[in-house]
């Protein structure tokens, strides 16, 4: 018997526990060791020199946002189609996002359209790795460098994946990791903030620590104002805890194991689907190192939306989940009213996500899984097909 298949399922093993374990007997809960490992492994792998570990990817670009001094009356340019706290962390510092369509077959931001919404406003671009994929993030880069923009790299998606030789999580003069179960590591929630420039990351160790001077920056200790209630700025509390941190050290030390493992479930699917006219696969670029975030697929142009609904639908009565990744950002209920967004909009980035559905992906779905799951979405595309004609 083949139980439920969901989207997504962590893969915790007793590496994971032992280390929790570890932390849950040791003094120290929050801001210790576990933190200083974690934040280390991440920057080193991303080839950044600092690493800020946060509550979570929102919370991570949230400061990072801040961070760059962006705020009330500016712009950034980012991508439609995400999951939607990467352009909700421009609202929460009261600036406004400007959309640019998509590149159809990267699915990122297309770089050729970054520069017309460029404006004297502009303060930064943020630009995201849509699925873990790095495609021309070197593009954006120059674009940001060109204009004298900070460049922020939403990479929650893409962890350990690179672009020409270059990481994932380099890119940006500032960069997101996110660890949410269903990313391709978790401390169930967390993010990292990484980055090369010192005042950067010592604005964001300090703002997630309640605005707190950061340890051995020079402030004097007053007895009336010891540095435990000295408070440089405004700040939140976007800790980590000590044990989310030893989930995400256990998962770092093994994440060549954990990658190996969604490459394979992507190529076996990739296998399986190949020959299925009505099915567009993801495209990897030969200059690209993938790191699997989830198997998102696309069905072909004379398919509907309302079609693509029912085929999940059908997945979901035969116990396997799937889901419609993503809708479009500028049409979400309250950017639409805020912003005044319409259908229309950015053309590829909705028919892109009229058509596009995610399949179970995880560490350790099996073989008979991925071909329970491939064979039944073939039978939910015959049966829309059966109902057209
Ligand atoms: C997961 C994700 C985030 C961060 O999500 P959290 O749940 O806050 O950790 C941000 N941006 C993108 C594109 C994501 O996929």
């Amino acid at each position: 018997m083949i139980d439920e298949i969901p989207l997504s399922r962590p893969d915790i093993t007793d590496d994971e526990l032992r280390l929790v374990e570890m932390v849950l007997r040791s003094d120290r809960l929050a801001g210790g060791p576990m933190m200083e490992e974690f934040e280390e492994l991440v920057a080193s792998r991303a080839g950044r020199r600092h690493g800020v570990a946060v509550s979570s990817g929102t919370a991570g670009l949230h400061l990072a946002m801040l961070a760059l001094g962006i705020g009330p009356g500016d712009e950034v340019v980012t991508t439609p189609f995400s999951f939607i706290a990467s352009s909700n962390c421009i609202l929460f510092v009261g600036a406004k996002p400007v959309f640019v369509d998509i590149d159809p077959v990267t699915l990122n931001m297309d770089p050729e359209r970054i520069e017309a919404a460029i404006t004297p406003r502009t303060k930064a671009i943020l630009a995201v790795e849509v699925f873990g994929n790095p495609t021309h993030m070197d593009r954006c880069r120059a674009i940001a460098a060109k204009h004298e923009l900070p460049l922020i790299e939403d990479a929650c998606e893409g962890l350990g994946g690179a672009w020409k030789g270059r990481s994932i999580g380099s890119f940006g003069r500032v960069a997101v990791f996110g660890f949410y179960p269903n990313k391709q590591i978790t401390t169930g929630e967390g993010g990292m903030i990484v980055t090369d420039d010192d005042t950067i990351a010592d604005v964001c160790r300090s703002m997630r620590n309640q605005g707190r001077a950061i340890p051995g920056q020079g402030q004097p200790q007053s007895s009336t104002l010891g540095m435990a209630f000295r408070h440089d700025r405004l700040g939140y509390n976007y800790r980590l805890p000590e044990i989310n941190c030893a989930l995400g050290v256990a998962q770092m030390r093994r994440l060549g194991d954990i990658l190996e493992k969604r490459e394979i479930v992507a190529n076996e699917y990739v296998q399986l689907l190949l020959d299925t006219s009505d099915i567009l696969l993801p495209t990897v670029d030969q200059h690209t190192r993938m790191s699997w975030f989830v198997f998102v697929v696309r069905l072909a142009d004379q398919y509907t939306a309302e079609e693509r609904d029912r085929i999940i639908q059908g997945m979901h009565r035969h116990d396997i989940g799937a889901a419609a990744y993503f809708p479009c950002i500028h049409l979400q209920p309250f950017y639409r009213e805020r912003f005044g967004y319409a259908p229309g909009d950015f053309p590829v980035a909705e028919s892109v996500s009229h058509r596009t559905l995610a399949l179970p992906f995880f560490n350790r779905l099996t073989l008979r899984e991925i071909d329970l799951v491939s064979q039944t979405l073939k039978l939910m595309i015959s049966r829309e097909n059966l109902k057209r004609t």
